[in-house]
């Protein structure tokens, strides 16, 4: 039977560890998250991460713009944030509308602020292997890999996916931990060969149970970061998710066929629960940290 490697425990435990560093300080750490227009799936992601503040008694607070914001009226929203005192992390809510430059908006939010770890400077600090907010995703599968002692120094990990809030900082992340690393994407040839040559496997591409059994190394580590909505329940039953498509109406689905990756894989990150709660945990880490500094603790 192969391990499940579970966000829940380990969102968990780095809340715990951040729990006695929030009481250290002389005032509630603060996140501002900014969410333009209206996404469902966005709306539910933002929700999560306000709820996770205030379990954690931090102070946060959403801004909502309207659909027909401009690139302009969004800087200056993240601008004004900047120059609060009580608001220690921004967080840009991805995707913004089509019309708006994104990478402006996120640009704008202060390298001291980025709770995101998108920031060029901490991007570079990542890269360097300086102490800096890191992008919460593949921080957060770091952190999961680490609780369930999943050795990385010295294993051949393949990550697939080479975007900037993904497949690189995670390749970077491997590397400090001594994993000797490929990255995968669109152009890549002879994909799935490369693929099994992995000891730990990330995918996270957003394609929909891309990732099969000629891609996955018998006792392979499996951390699949997708998330896909399958609404055409054929689909749904080939994926062996029928019953919960049934209950639902839809199903989520990884990058990873999921019968292919529970066949195949020693240990694996299960969709949903797997990776979401591990990014809601490092935005907190983040945000605790960037008030630790601003507040002249750390
Ligand atoms: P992007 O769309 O920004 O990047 C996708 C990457 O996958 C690109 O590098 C692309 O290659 C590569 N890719 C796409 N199709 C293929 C293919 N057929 N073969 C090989 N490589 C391919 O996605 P993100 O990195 O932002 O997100 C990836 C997935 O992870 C999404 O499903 C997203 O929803 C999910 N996600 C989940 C999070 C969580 O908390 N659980 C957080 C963030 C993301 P190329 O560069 O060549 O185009």
């Amino acid at each position: 039977m192969p391990q499940i490697l579970h966000g829940a425990p380990v969102q968990a435990r780095i809340f715990e560890r951040l729990q006695p560093r929030i009481q250290n300080l002389s005032r509630p750490p603060g996140l501002a998250v900014v969410l333009a227009g209206y996404d469902p799936a966005s709306e539910i992601y933002v929700r999560s991460k306000i709820k996770a503040c205030a379990d954690l008694g931090m102070f946060s607070e959403k801004v909502s713009p309207p659909e027909t914001a401009t690139t302009e009226e969004l800087v200056a929203i993240v601008e004004a944030l900047n120059a609060r005192a009580d608001i220690d992390g921004i967080l840009v809510q991805m995707p913004l509308p089509k019309h708006v430059d994104s990478r402006r908006v996120l640009e704008a939010v202060a390298a001291d602020k980025d709770a995101d770890g998108f920031h060029p400077i901490n991007v570079g600090y990542l890269v360097s292997g300086r102490s800096a907010p890191r992008s919460c995703t593949p921080a957060g599968i770091i952190e999961s890999l680490k609780h369930y002692q999943i050795p990385i120094a010295g294993k051949h990990a393949v990550v697939l996916g080479r975007s900037d809030i993904v497949g690189k900082p995670m390749a970077l992340m491997l590397l400090h931990e001594n994993a000797t690393v490929t990255i995968c994407h669109s152009r890549t040839v002879n994909l799935p060969e490369m693929c099994r040559s992995a000891d730990i496997l990330v995918a996270a591409i957003g394609r929909t149970a891309f990732v099969t059994a000629d891609y996955i190394a018998q006792g392979a580590v499996v951390v699949d970061v997708g998330i896909n909505r399958v609404t055409d329940r054929e689909q749904a039953v080939l994926l062996g998710r029928g019953a919960d498509f049934d209950a639902k109406g839809r199903t989520v689905v990884g990058d990873v066929h999921p019968i292919d990756m529970e066949r195949l894989a020693s240990a694996y990150t299960p969709v949903p629960g797997g990776v979401g709660p591990l990014t809601i945990a490092m935005l907190m880490a983040n945000t605790v940290e960037l008030a630790e500094r601003h507040l002249g603790m750390a």
